[in-house]
C-alpha cells in the first residue's frame, strides 16, 4: 500500500480536510493542529472529527501526520516561549485523541545560542511534562536541516532526546528528505548508508513517517528551502529509490513542496507512477 499525501489546511475543519485529500488523490495527510505561525487553536468539534474519521475509513485514508505550529520552540531561551511550547503540546495531544492512534510531528526547536546540550535537556523536559500514559498518539521528532541553532540536525541529537524521555514508547521520528540532505546526509548517492546509520543510532523501528521534499540547495547547505519534487537538487531517480526502499516503502509520505492544489495532485499522480 503506497501512502502518499500532502499538507492540507485544517482551517475549514476535519471533514473538509478529508474531502480535499480525496480530491487530490491522497490516502494520508498532514495538518496543522493550530495556526502554524500563530498560537491560537480553535475549539475542535468532536462531531466534525467523527465525520472525518468515517470518511477516512470509507476512502482508506490513514497514518495521519499532524504538525505542531512552527512557533513552538521547546528549547527556547525565553521562558514564555518555552511555556507556550509546553501548553500547546499538552493541548494538541489532548485534541489528537479525537483522531486516535495517529502521529504528531514537531520540530525539536532552536537553542538560540544556549548550545545543543541545554537545548536537548529543555526538549526532554517539555516532552516529559506533555506525554501521558493514556495517549494513543505517537509523537514524532522531525529530522532538521541544522539551520541556525536548530536541534535535531544530527541523528545523535534525536537519540539523546529519546534517551531522556520517560514514555519512550510514545516517541518516534519523521524523516524529512530536504532536511537530512541539507544537514549533510547523502540520500542521493548512499541512501542505504544513511539508513544504516539511522538504524544504528536511532533505530529504524522508530521511523514512522517521511516528509517527501526536494531541496533548492546542495547537500550540507543547512538552508531548509523546499523544492517541488521534480525541481530540486535530488534527481527524480533518487526520489524513486526513497519511496521504494524496503525500510521506507510502508511509511506515509507527506509532501511539503511549494504547490497549490493542482500542483499537489500532479505530484501525487507522478509519484504513484514511480512506485513499484
Ligand atoms: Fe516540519
Ligand atoms: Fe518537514
Ligand atoms: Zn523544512
Amino acid at each position: 500500500m503506497f501512502r502518499i499525501g500532502c499538507h492540507i489546511s485544517s482551517a475549514g475543519g476535519y471533514l473538509a480536510m478529508g474531502q480535499r485529500a480525496v480530491a487530490l488523490g491522497a490516502n494520508t495527510l498532514a495538518f496543522f493542529t493550530r495556526n502554524p505561525r500563530g498560537g491560537s487553536a480553535k475549539a475542535a468539534d468532536p462531531a466534525d472529527a467523527r465525520a472525518f474519521l468515517a470518511l477516512c475509513s470509507a476512502e482508506d485514508i490513514d497514518l495521519l501526520v499532524a504538525h505542531a505550529p512552527y512557533t513552538m520552540n521547546p528549547c527556547a531561551e525565553k521562558p514564555h516561549v518555552q511555556e507556550f511550547a509546553r501548553l500547546a503540546m499538552r493541548e494538541d495531544l489532548q485534541r489528537m485523541e479525537l483522531t486516535p492512534g495517529q502521529f504528531y510531528n514537531f520540530h525539536p526547536g532552536s537553542h538560540v545560542g544556549q548550545g545543543i546540550p541545554i537545548g536537548i535537556e529543555k526538549i526532554i523536559a517539555v516532552l516529559n511534562e506533555s506525554l501521558f500514559p493514556e495517549m494513543t498518539t505517537t509523537v514524532l521528532l522531525e529530522t532538521m536541516a541544522g539551520k541556525g541553532s536548530e536541534v535535531g540536525g544530527r541523528f545523535e541529537e534525536l537519540r539523546a532526546i529519546i534517551d531522556g524521555v520517560q514514555l519512550q514508547e510514545k516517541l518516534g521520528v519523521c524523516l524529512d528528505t530536504c532536511h537530512v540532505w541539507d544537514a549533510g546526509y547523502d540520500i542521493v548517492n548512499d541512501l542505504d548508508g544513511v539508513l544504516t546509520q539511522f538504524d544504528s543510532i536511532v533505530g529504524l523501528d522508530r521511523l514512522h513517517a517521511v516528509h517527501l521534499n526536494n531541496s533548492k540547495n546542495p547537500i550540507g547547505s543547512h538552508k531548509d528551502r523546499h523544492a517541488r519534487i521534480t525541481e530540486g537538487e535530488l534527481p527524480l531517480q533518487a526520489i524513486a529509490r526513497i519511496i521504494n526502499h524496503p525500510a521506507l516503502r510502508q511509511l506515509p509520505f507527506i509532501l511539503e513542496t511549494p504547490n497549490d492544489d493542482a500542483g499537489y495532485a500532479e505530484e501525487i499522480r507522478l509519484l504513484k507512477t514511480l512506485k513499484r
